[in-house]
């Protein structure tokens, strides 16, 4: 069964086609992906207008690309996945309206799929695909959540954000440095000359007793010390342009200790959830999967303690159609995905919690 994914809930537009067969990960047929960034580094932020506009002229050429990647034809497709949220409203319904039209054109079925879900199995990718049951930890831009997952669409939410997520902690303290948009690689490039230990940061939440976050308290304590760096910079009090005064050396040590926060908390609450849940494996998703530092820390912890953890393969840690289109997959695998859809009605969900998932869709 060959399905073919979209993605547009925010800045990138992500097509992919997948080879589900009876059993087995299915099978990655061809992939492109257009991230808007650059079109909206100059307002510091997603525009979501600019957005769907982009997404508008983006998806049908990478369609194309798609198919002629995988050698295939439009009428080659079984069935077409787009994202149905959660996300941005009109970028969402340029992927969902597309999908539908294509799928009235093609006669075949049209599905729609959460896009944490997508990034939850993004893993099944890889090289090295986990098993189920797994604990999740998804760190993304919008969301911070550890999930216990038994199998496709069994999750349960464990703990989450109760305010930024861990990507907006990335982003923010970014910004605060003056480093662009969205500032999380370049702020984790920074941290690598940095001294983690030259300013102190809170870890919030850390002896919290549950499974939940807080970020945005660390946005301020990087604002306090970069503000406290700049006034005793020789320059004067700060201005609006608050990191100018900040040495190469300063911002490195602010950006090593604000990563150095966010980790340790992911890391700990991560090895909390797997002890709650009596689970071995955990499985990271999402773009802060990327980071190097995450990564090295939850697998020296792993290593330790005779755990297991999973990543995505790098390229498929932010947004991408190959996991809209997997998703989709793996549900199918599953016999979770409702055999009579119907192409040409659909609506969006820009908030849709992963929890509220119905079984079968
Ligand atoms: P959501 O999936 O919650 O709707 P999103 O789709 O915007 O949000 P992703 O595309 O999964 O989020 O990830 C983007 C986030 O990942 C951004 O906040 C970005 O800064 C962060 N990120 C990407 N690479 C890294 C990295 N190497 N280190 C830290 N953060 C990173
Ligand atoms: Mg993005
Ligand atoms: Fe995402």
């Amino acid at each position: 069964m060959r399905i073919l994914g979209i993605e547009s809930s925010c800045d990138e537009t992500g097509v992919a086609l997948v080879d589900a067969g009876s059993e087995g990960v299915p099978r990655l047929l061809g992939h492109a992906l257009h991230s808007q960034i650059e079109m909206h580094q100059a307002y510091g932020g997603v525009v979501p207008e600019l957005a769907s506009r982009d997404h508008i002229r983006r998806v049908l050429p990478l369609t194309d690309a798609v198919l002629a990647q995988a050698g295939l034809a439009l009428a080659d497709v079984d069935a077409i996945a787009c994202t149905r949220g959660p996300g941005l409203a009109g970028a969402l319904l340029v992927g969902t309206g597309v999908a539908h039209a294509l799928g009235v054109a093609l006669g075949k079925p049209v599905h729609g799929i959460h896009h944490l879900e997508g990034h939850l199995l993004s893993p099944f990718l890889s090289a090295d695909p986990p098993e189920f049951p797994f604990v999740a930890l998804l760190v993304s831009g919008g969301h911070t959540q550890l999930m216990r997952v038994d199998g496709v669409g069994r999750y349960e939410l464990l703990g989450e954000t109760i305010d930024d997520a861990a990507g907006e902690a990335f982003d923010k303290s970014a910004k605060l440095l003056g480093l662009g948009y969205p500032g999380g690689p370049a702020l984790a490039r920074l941290a690598e000359q940095g001294d983690a230990a030259a300013y102190k940061f809170p870890r919030p939440m850390l002896h919290s007793g549950d499974l939940d976050f807080s970020f945005a308290g660390l946005k301020t304590a990087v604002l306090t010390q970069v503000k406290r760096l700049a006034r005793a910079a020789p320059e004067g009090p700060a201005t609006s342009r608050l990191a100018d005064p900040l040495s190469e050396r300063e911002k490195a040590d602010v950006a090593a200790g604000a990563q150095a926060a966010i980790v340790e908390v992911l890391v700990k609450k991560s090895l909390a959830a797997l002890k709650a849940t009596g689970l071995r494996r955990l499985v990271v998703a999402g773009g802060v999967g990327a980071n190097t530092h995450l990564r090295a820390q939850l697998n020296q912890a792993a290593a330790e303690r005779g755990l297991r953890v999973h990543y995505p393969e790098l390229a498929l840690c932010t947004d991408n159609g190959a996991m809209i289109a997997l998703a989709a997959g793996l549900r199918a695998q599953a016999g979770l995905l409702a055999a009579d859809v119907g192409a040409g009605r659909f609506d969006v969900a820009p908030r849709w919690p992963l929890a509220d998932l119905a079984p079968l869709f």
